[in-house]
């Protein structure tokens, strides 16, 4: 056996049909009175929608959150959140608009009320990324784990085919290297293997019928401990090599972690024979690297770093940067093997 430690970290979730109904409610609670409701410019009518419901209790509709949660998009809120006396925000969207609910948070310290409407999970963990200067810099800290969060099945029944395939392997993700994690616990475990089944039967069928209800709710319900994994635990070579390749050559997210994970599961197996097995008995498969690959060709995601974008003189420079920062990973950094991983994930080639 091995001893471990599991921190649960505090959060009030509310999931299921229609829960958006319960948003007053739950502002209420958090004894906000006057919120900034915070989405994207493409989810300004949902966005609007929040507002109504909350009447008098929303005081400014925010609708400039970004990817990366570039600071000068949030130095821009947070004057807005001094003039208006500002007590507290609600986010709905993706891990774009999340991540600004963070990063105020984080330097207001007030309650925040994230109803997420894709798979990222980033409403679960204490961490946000923000960029400035073209750098991109992680911070963790207790007042960036928002207080509450309301699933809304519903409100990922529009979630697009494409984004709904790739976020949802993004999600996928998280549980994949919380199997692996150096700090990994029976907890984590636990959840991570549910997700992982969830929506590994669940994603092809949202990807196919987007409007299914029971689909869409077991693969939010899946990104949901998704998500908890990814705070609990460390993450690995697969997190690492798509912060890396993301920012070297400003790859989008979503797609990025599809394109890497076959990848990085392959290089780690030899390692992890227990966690193989798991992963084989949950996906019904002899080989769940080349599950996942086959996963991302049947909900028509992109299986080629070239398709995304990236540069094939980029290869060296990019396998450099994955050796630059040592970190923790259940198989040693090896600088052959790691260059062939971005190779064939460049290429498009099945896990080897
Ligand atoms: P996103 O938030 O950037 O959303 C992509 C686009 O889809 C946006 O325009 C958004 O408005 C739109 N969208 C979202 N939900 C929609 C819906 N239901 N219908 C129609 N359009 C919708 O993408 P994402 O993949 O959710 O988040 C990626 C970002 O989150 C990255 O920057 C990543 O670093 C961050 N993230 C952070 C953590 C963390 O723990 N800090 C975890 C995961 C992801």
């Amino acid at each position: 056996m091995r001893d471990f430690t599991y921190i649960g970290l505090p959060a009030r979730v509310v999931f299921g049909s229609g829960t958006i109904a319960r948003l007053p409610d739950e502002v209420g609670r958090l004894g906000i009175r006057r919120a900034m409701v915070l989405t994207t410019p493409h989810q300004e009518a949902e966005g609007r929608e929040i507002a109504a419901m909350l009447g008098e209790s929303a005081a400014h509709l925010f609708t400039g959150a970004t990817m990366h949660t570039p600071v000068s998009v949030t130095e821009a809120a947070l004057k807005l959140v001094r003039d208006q006396r500002i007590d507290g925000f609600v986010a709905i969207g993706g891990g774009s608009t999340t991540g600004l609910a963070k990063a105020l948070a984080l330097r207001t310290d007030l309650p925040q009320l994230i109803v997420p409407t894709t798979y990222a999970g980033s409403e679960m963990t204490p961490v946000v990324g923000e960029t400035a200067d073209g750098e991109k810099v992680t911070r963790s800290d207790p007042a960036i784990l928002p207080e509450t969060v309301i699933y809304d099945v519903d409100l990922t029944l529009g979630l697009p085919p494409a984004i709904t395939g790739t976020s949802g392997v993004n999600a996928m993700a998280h549980a994949v290297e919380a199997l692996y994690a150096q700090n990994r616990n029976p907890i984590t475990d636990l959840m991570a293997i549910e997700a992982l089944g969830t929506l590994y039967h669940a994603l092809p069928v949202v990807v196919a019928a987007p409007g299914d209800k029971d689909a869409r709710a077991d693969a939010l319900y899946g990104a949901w401990l998704c998500g908890i994994c990814l705070g609990a635990v460390g993450m690995a070579l697969h997190h690492k090599l798509c912060h890396a390749l993301g920012g070297m050559f400003d790859l989008p997210h979503s797609e990025l972690h599809t394109v890497i994970l076959p990848h990085a599961l392959a290089y780690n197996a030899p390692a992890i024979p227990e966690v193989m097995a798991r992963l084989r008995d949950t996906f019904g498969s002899d080989d769940p690297a080349r599950a996942l690959y086959d996963l991302a060709g049947r909900i028509g995601a992109k299986r080629a770093l070239a398709e995304l974008g990236m540069p094939e003189s980029g290869i060296d420079a990019a396998t450099d940067r994955a050796l630059a920062n040592p970190y923790w990973n259940p198989r040693p950094l090896e600088r052959a093997a790691l260059r062939q991983l971005i190779a064939d994930a460049y290429a498009g080639n099945p896990p080897s």
